[in-house]
């Protein structure tokens, strides 16, 4: 079965096709395919410029070569994929993702539907749903950061992608994610009821570390852990955010992580809690809206990543004349002077949108132009989705770049990203692990 661009739209609105076992590699070229991609500009991750008019080519699931197209005769056996006038770039990665959310949308019933209302297998499907979505739009590689209540459902989720059975990126899954007591929804139900928590509860670093451990034997990748949770703006007119876990419960936890060589991402928007994130040893700050010049210089000094998530602050403000209005605004106007400062102090930064808390049918692409807005180059936007990316996921080599040794995961665009970074919303051509998964563009074939 090759995957049309009108069955792909019709997969959108909600007509999921269940493919039969392995069909996902039948979707287009056989894996063990000798293939040349051909494209009139290749940006391939690290170089600080475009190429013009390559070939590169393809065997099985890696990248073998690189080179000026139609230079070598094309191998026997080999198929040509000529995209014409399109720039070739590697696969993105979008480093903070939730499969398992929807758009919370409000008059839907918000985020408390989901885990009081919802059928396991409902989220399942969504989830299903929502990991094509993001193949769709060209990110090969998702790492989710939490399923909200659904339990261990994105290692199942990855487990099928992985097995052929529905198409989607490669995942690095967290699974429940960790905070404390006071620390996170579903809250605000009378005290008598018990009602379920979008992420695992614990108190003492006893509890934190057996968290981490259950996660991680059940096939967490990453442990993401809770760091400040309610946020509000003070008398003063500053953000203040609720810390949540000690230093010494995430100690526990990131000593437990380090051990198993898997890292940790720590949600922290501010305050108290973004400094036991950096004190504990967190890995990646989630979100990091109101960071100090100081923390930021340790930041650098220990090598951490910011995956700052920008363009879902601008999502359905609350009205400006109250408190949440007043937080909602805060929140956007501190986090571009953050990044502006992060960026220029030479934080790591690695491309993330949280995407799930927008819903799915919006562009994730549209965080590029957040990015260059605030200070990035497009090149340098583009490298924080592709090679940067990869290195925050020890796959440096593997991912994000078009280098032979590296996975044949290509996505491609009409037009130059570089002069307008919105062409990433509209991906073309889409390639996975060597199968291409789309291709719309009128070059190809
Ligand atoms: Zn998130």
């Amino acid at each position: 079965m090759r995957l049309t661009a009108h069955l792909l739209a019709a997969c959108v609105l909600g007509a999921l096709v269940l493919a039969p076992p392995g069909a996902a590699a039948q979707t287009g070229t056989p894996a063990a395919a000798v293939l040349v991609v051909r494209a009139a500009a290749l940006i391939d991750g690290t170089s600080a410029g475009p190429r013009r008019n390559v070939d590169v080519l393809i065997r099985g699931e890696r990248i073998a070569e690189v080179y000026a197209a139609g230079s070598r005769p094309l191998p026997a056996g080999a198929r040509l994929i000529d995209l014409g006038g399109a720039t070739l770039l590697p696969g993105l990665i979008d480093c903070h993702t939730h499969v398992f959310l929807q758009g919370e949308v409000p008059s839907a019933g918000g985020y408390d539907v989901q885990l009081l209302k919802f059928p396991a297998s409902y989220r399942a499907v969504r989830a299903a749903l929502a990991a094509r979505r993001a193949l769709e739009q060209g990110f090969t590689t998702i790492r989710d950061v939490e399923t909200e209540g659904a339990g261990y459902g994105d290692v199942g989720i990855k487990q099928a992608i992985n097995e052929g059975y529905i198409p989607g990126p490669r995942m690095f899954v967290v699974t429940r994610a960790i905070s404390s007591t006071g620390g996170y929804n579903l809250e605000g139900y009378a005290p008598e009821i018990v009602v379920p928590k979008g992420a695992q509860i614990v108190d003492g670093p006893v509890e934190a570390r057996k968290a981490a451990r259950e996660q991680l034997d059940h096939g967490a990748d990453w442990i993401k852990v809770y760091m400040t949770h309610r946020s509000w703006v003070d008398s003063s007119g500053a953000l203040v955010s609720q810390p949540t876990l000690t230093v010494e419960e995430l100690k526990a936890i990131v000593d437990e992580a380090h051990g198993w060589r898997r890292k940790v991402a720590c949600h922290a928007y501010n305050g108290v809690g973004l400094q036991r994130a950096l004190d504990g040893g967190c890995d990646s700050i989630e979100h990091g809206l109101d960071i100090t010049d100081a923390q930021i210089a340790q930041m650098v000094r220990q090598g951490t990543w910011l995956v700052p998530t920008l363009a879902v602050y601008y999502y359905d403000p609350e009205p400006a004349d109250t408190p949440e209005g007043q937080r909602d605004r805060a929140r956007v106007a501190l986090h571009g002077v953050s990044f502006r400062k992060a960026l220029r102090a030479g934080v790591k930064i690695a491309f993330g949108t949280d995407v799930g808390g927008f819903v799915w049918s919006d562009p994730i692409a549209q965080e590029f132009a957040r990015e260059v807005e605030f200070g990035m180059t497009p090149m340098q936007a583009i490298q924080s989705a592709t090679s940067k990316a990869a290195e925050l996921l020890d796959e440096r080599g593997q991912l994000g770049v078009i280098a032979p040794g590296a996975y044949a995961d290509l996505a491609a665009v009409a037009g130059d990203p570089l002069k307008d970074i919105g062409e990433l919303k509209n991906v073309s051509f889409v390639m996975k692990n060597g199968v291409v998964f789309r291709n719309t563009g009128a070059g190809g074939n």
